[in-house]
């Protein structure tokens, strides 16, 4: 089945529903048997796909959602949890216990670094942070008690690509895990598991439901690694409610034509913003002189809607003069959704294993559905403003 289709028809089960075509939301907690027998030999039924014990180990509505995603990924299972930070995090502590050791990239999603940081180190877990264009360079990171390397790629918010099968192939070689956080890429554009990858995580959040209206994120693994990352999930736990795991699968139908939208207008963004006066660089490895462009073309089937704006020197006031008055682009966190947005962000603070130098400040955008013509005359206005301010 080609992928587009997989999209459409994995996790559906109208035979299960009356006919309906969606998986309805399933509101439980209590999930009864007829029998004591029957309770008795639902203990282990946690683990098995398709079988339903307690709310907070999983519904037919989750189900639904981890069948589709795992299939999307292909993995054998998928854990669906209550955020995207949620599904890093299980993701790890499936692998990790005291006196461990991880190696995390410089570029990677803040909130990760500071779950290393300061929770996991508490517990006797350290980190090293690598550059993540290491690639098989992160042999001489290794240690005896290397457990884990966790990946990210692009990078959050800096957009540097990973090297995923150099990488892997070392950690297999070594027996160590690998996790990949996939959530710019997705698994229309880019396949984890197919690179070597043990954990694939995605933030749900963002591109599967579409619509900036819920909080979700899905662990994808083979067999063998699905009973520590359900564990992972259940001891802390850690699942979705009902309604966002609806609103994950419902948004799972239709992203193969988002992505493909949203990619082809950031294209024209970018390259618009290339050309423009008081851009110093724009970071976004479909950019042929994008310095990951290679490894993305290698890799990847496309490209999502976010990317960077690194300026010239401009003054707080200008780069507020900016973005105050867009008229498309709203100011706010997360991305994948519908709609265009626009963030300030300064990583030289952060970093710990690089040096990011940026010649003035930088911007996050995410480009939205709207038509593009629109778009970059808002941008264009701005970009006014902000070298007359
Ligand atoms: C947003 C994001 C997360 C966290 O997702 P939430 O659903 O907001 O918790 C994790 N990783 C990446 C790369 C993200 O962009």
């Amino acid at each position: 089945m080609k992928r587009d289709t997989t999209l459409i028809a994995a996790g559906r089960h109208p035979e299960d529903q009356f006919g309906a075509v969606n998986t309805p939301i399933y509101q439980a907690s209590t999930i009864t048997r007829p029998t004591l027998a029957d309770w008795e030999a639902s203990r282990d039924e946690r683990y098995q796909k398709g079988k339903y014990v307690y709310g907070r180990f999983g519904t037919p509505t989750t189900g639904a959602l981890e069948e589709a995603v795992a299939a999307l990924e292909g993995a054998d299972r998928a854990v669906a949890v209550s955020s995207g930070m949620a599904a890093c995090a299980a993701a790890i502590l499936a692998c990790v216990k005291g006196g461990d050791h991880i190696l995390v990239p410089d570029a990677v999603y803040f909130p990760v670094r500071n779950f290393c940081n300061a929770f996991l180190a508490p517990f006797g877990v350290e980190t090293t942070f690598y550059d993540p264009t290491i690639g098989k360079g992160i042999a001489s990171l290794l240690r005896d008690n290397t457990r884990l390397i966790y990946l990210e790629a692009p990078g959050s918010q800096t957009f540097e690509m990973q090297d995923v099968p150099a990488i892997t192939a070392i950690a297999r070689e070594r027996g160590i895990y690998t996790a990949f956080d996939n959530t710019w890429g997705t698994p229309l554009l880019f396949r984890p598991l197919e690179h070597g990858v043990d954990f694939s995580i995605n933030a749900a959040t963002k591109y599967f439901v579409g619509h900036s209206d819920a909080m979700l994120g899905v662990v994808s693994v083979r067999e063998e690694l699905f009973k520590p990352l359900k564990d992972a999930a259940m001891f802390t736990g850690n699942g979705p409610g009902a309604h966002e795991a609806y609103l994950g699968l419902r948004g799972l139908r239709t992203m193969g034509v988002r992505l493909e939208r949203h990619g082809r207008n950031t294209l024209r963004v970018t390259r618009w913003f290339a050309q423009q006066k008081g851009v110093h660089k724009v970071l976004y490895p479909a950019l042929p002189d994008d310095p990951g462009h290679a490894i993305w073309r290698r890799d990847f089937d496309g490209a999502s809607g976010l990317f960077s704006v690194m300026f010239e020197p401009f003054e707080k006031k200008a780069v507020a003069a900016f973005v105050d008055d867009l008229e498309h682009f709203l100011i706010g966190a997360s991305f994948g959704g519908y709609e265009s947005l626009v963030l300030p962000f300064d990583p030289s603070k952060n970093r710990t294993a690089t040096e990011w130098r940026a010649p003035g400040p930088c911007l996050r955008f995410h480009i939205g559905l709207e038509d593009p013509d629109d778009l970059i005359a808002d941008l264009d206005k701005g970009l006014a403003r902000m070298r007359a301010a």
